[in-house]
């Protein structure tokens, strides 16, 4: 971590800190839904309010198309992070120009306020130097808390830290110190749990995860397609016929970069694609045609489970089956209880994210138990997937 600013070397009394957060939650009937994004910025915005400086919080929410519109404002997220952070949080209807510079005129030491949208200017989204130019007036620091956004090279979150002095936030923190001794400099043996519905959507995460853990375990729907490039029968199972050839490629890589993969042996079959649906364990060797695999089986379970015995350090994304559906979801659970209590015991350091991950973890009960959750989704992928996050990059030393 050495390698970025922190707020340990940040002066930040009497100064204006312009803030990037992610603040892109999800909203039902005009509040808040889920507020886990919201209470990941506290701790930054409470050491900043605390050490006297004014934050002033950027962030985009929604995908606005052509300008302001008020179904992506982030007017009602402003009552509810106020609300949590158990302070008055003032709002701006522009996150720059007239209405930013008054709002901000009025603020005192410690004072918090959120600027509109940033995604409400067409300059965001092409980083624009004149957008830049005028976010930058507004503030004499930047601090970026907004890892999931560190993959897209936008205005505040990119060209804003080339603009001022910028500093990782405590999230941002926590999350690049994280993510890198899960895969940059980790404990080996390493692995990497990669489930999920689709080969086609992992590819370039497969490609980077096999040039660097030591045992790769595949599960979920992708599984199906490995098990057909192996020439078994999948029956009607989620299958991407047309990737066979890419997943032999991956196995190949694999094998030369002595990184072993793991596979199931057994699975769980049904005829339909529900809740309850009936189902039996058979294995991988004798699928029906008329079957499904929505589940690993109780064999692959064990075997799964004997290699995060022998693991230092695990990387998760992905289900294992169709988690949404009971009983489909035994595996995933299985396993995530499993890492969990090895991480509890202090044989593993185990980092999930990545799109339906977090869900999967708080269905098992076990999100709290791993030693990091990103929330991040689309940074957490590509950065499994070895891209370089400008974000990120901006705020090196
Ligand atoms: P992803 O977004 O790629 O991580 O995929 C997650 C989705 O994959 C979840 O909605 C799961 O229900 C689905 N999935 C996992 N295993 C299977 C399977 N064997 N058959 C069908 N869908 C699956």
């Amino acid at each position: 971590m050495s390698a970025f600013h922190t707020l340990d070397s940040a002066v930040l009394k009497d100064k204006r800190v312009l803030v990037r957060v992610d603040l892109n939650v999800p909203m039902e009937n005009g509040k808040v839904s889920d507020a886990t994004r919201i209470d990941r910025i506290l701790p930054t915005l409470r050491e900043i309010t605390a050490k006297g400086g004014k934050a002033i919080l950027l962030a985009h929410f929604g995908r606005p198309k052509n300008g302001p519109d008020a179904a992506n404002s982030l007017k009602p997220v402003a009552a509810a992070l106020s609300e949590h952070l158990g302070r008055p949080v003032a709002f701006a209807s522009d996150c720059v120009g007239e209405p930013a510079q008054t709002a901000i005129s009025h603020m005192v030491d410690g004072d918090v306020l959120l600027l509109e949208n940033t995604r409400f200017h067409k300059g965001e989204e092409k980083n624009d130097p004149a957008l830049v130019a005028q976010m930058a007036a507004l503030g004499d620091v930047y601090v970026n808390d907004a890892f999931s956004a560190a993959h897209r090279a936008h205005a505040s979150t990119e060209g804003l830290a080339k603009k001022l002095p910028a500093y990782a936030g405590r999230t941002m923190q926590a999350e690049i110190e994280a993510l890198s001794k899960a895969l940059e400099n980790p404990a080996r043996p390493l692995g990497a749990v990669v489930g999920g519905a689709k080969v086609s959507s992992k590819l370039e995460l497969l490609g980077n995860l096999t040039k660097k853990v030591d045992f790769l375990i595949i599960g979920g729907g992708m599984a199906n397609t490995f098990l057909a490039a192996q020439g078994k029968k999948v029956g009607k199972s989620l299958c991407e016929h047309d990737m066979l050839d890419t997943a032999r490629e991956i196995l190949k890589n694999a094998a030369a970069n002595k990184c072993q993969i793991v596979l199931p042996t057994d699975a769980v079959v049904a005829t339909e694609f529900k809740a309850h649906a009936p189902s039996h364990v058979v294995s991988v060797d004798h699928v029906g045609d008329a079957e499904m695999i929505l589940d690993a089986g109780p064999r692959s379970v064990a075997e799964v489970e004997a290699v995060l015995g022998v693991l230092k350090t695990l990387v998760w994304n992905g289900p294992f089956g169709a988690f949404e559906l009971e009983p489909f979801d035994a595996a995933t659970n299985a396993v995530a209880k499993v890492a969990a209590r090895l991480t509890g015991e202090g044989k593993l350091l185990s980092v999930a994210g990545g799109g339906d991950t977090v869900s999967a973890l708080n269905h098992a009960g076990v999100a709290d138990k791993f030693t990091y959750v990103s929330t991040a989704g689309g940074a957490f992928l590509e950065w499994l997937e070895g891209k370089v996050l400008p974000g990120v990059e901006a705020l090196r030393a």
